[in-house]
């Protein structure tokens, strides 16, 4: 009964609509850290002008970090952006992306584009990328893309599958390792490291996940000038004054990645557990997102979730009854586990 449902969903108290979580976009509600928003909220009156000691102040606070020089970073709106270029620049008629099988599919969408062919390589059975398949894909290939850790399966690929596809990929390729995950993962390795001896190694990172700053739009591409000349022919756009010094504040605050990895895979893990319980088998996370195979459509599964105003991912073609779930804050898993509760036997809100 609805009495019975409210009593075990938490939000759903008396008449009023529960706020609509969104465990959809593998985003964080919790935002960007607030020594982030304070440097907007003290840098916004500076907005008139273009972003100048923002821009170096964040350059140069990265590249120590990363330990690469300044001309090996090119930052954006957002890893999207580099993403795209990437793929238009080295894929084509005659050169093939080589990609995992389900993947983050924004390469997939923008290889035929430029009439790039698109070869999709299943992965392991623990989710993990076959690394050796792909570099024996396509001689051809301009790209091999790999996201690491992945999207939707959180898997991670380790560093030794990484350095045999850097070692062994057809050549003339890119090696695009998707980063957009890495903070989340205690056992992904980066690769950034290996960018000043590698001048076909591509990495990506986004400031949208771990650093909940999707709306502030800020990424940055690593690999050699050569590399980053090609792709940003076009340019890339240009990024806010009030982005750069969120994106400063945040590298400089030492417990922001240790505090929300922890957090997120404290939440990961106890609702992996909850559902295997249940009888789901979920992949294999590092990442604040995972799938769940729950023996129905995932459509109709995401439909009756947003009922409970809990928003979940899609599913990926091939995958129709394994929805994503996005890891938010203990509350929000708590709305979700009751919301499944409630969607599994037959009932809407
Ligand atoms: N790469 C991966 C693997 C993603 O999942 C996303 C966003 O979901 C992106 C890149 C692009 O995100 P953004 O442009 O916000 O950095």
């Amino acid at each position: 009964s609805r009495a019975a449902a409210q009593d075990v969903a938490p939000g759903r108290v008396g008449a009023a609509k529960p706020e609509v979580i969104n465990l959809g976009a593998n985003t964080l509600s919790i935002g960007p850290a607030k020594s982030a928003l304070q440097q907007i909220a003290e840098s916004a009156p500076d907005s008139g002008g273009y972003p100048g000691k923002e821009a170096r102040d964040f350059m140069s606070t990265l590249s120590e970090q990363l330990g690469v020089p300044e001309d090996h970073i090119s930052v954006y709106p957002g890893s999207g952006t580099p993403l795209g270029l990437a793929v238009m620049t080295f894929t084509g008629p005659e050169r093939s992306l080589v990609t995992a099988d389900p993947t983050y599919e924004q390469s997939w969408r923008t290889a035929p584009k430029v009439g790039g062919k698109v070869i999709k390589i299943p992965q392991r059975a623990d989710n993990s990328h076959d690394v050796q398949a792909m570099c024996a894909a396509d001689p051809k290939a301009g790209i091999v893309y790999i996201c690491n850790p992945n999207n939707p399966t959180g898997a991670i690929t380790t560093r030794k599958d990484i350095e045999y596809a850097l070692a062994h990929k057809p050549a003339g390729s890119i090696l695009l390792i998707d980063e957009a995950y890495i903070h989340f993962s205690d056992n992904a390795a980066s690769v950034v490291d290996l960018v000043p001896t590698h001048p076909d190694l591509l990495v990506l990172r986004t400031f949208s996940k771990l650093y909940g700053m999707a709306g502030l739009r800020l990424g940055y591409a690593v690999a050699q000038p050569a590399t980053l000349e090609k792709m940003n022919f076009y340019g890339g756009g240009s990024v806010a004054l009030t982005t750069f010094v969120a994106g400063t504040a945040s590298l400089r605050d030492a417990k922001l990645v240790p505090e929300r990895r922890k957090m997120i895979a404290k939440g990961r893990n106890e609702t992996i557990a909850w559902l295997e319980k249940k009888g789901h088998r979920c992949t294999k996370s590092e990442s604040n997102c995972f799938m769940v195979e729950i023996g129905r459509d995932a459509k109709e599964f995401q439909k009756a979730m947003a009922t409970w105003g809990v928003m979940v991912g899609r599913s990926w073609p091939g995958f129709e009854t394994w929805p994503r779930i996005s890891v938010g804050t203990e509350e929000e898993m708590a709305r979700f586990r009751a919301a499944f509760v409630q969607v599994m036997a037959g009932r809407t809100g």
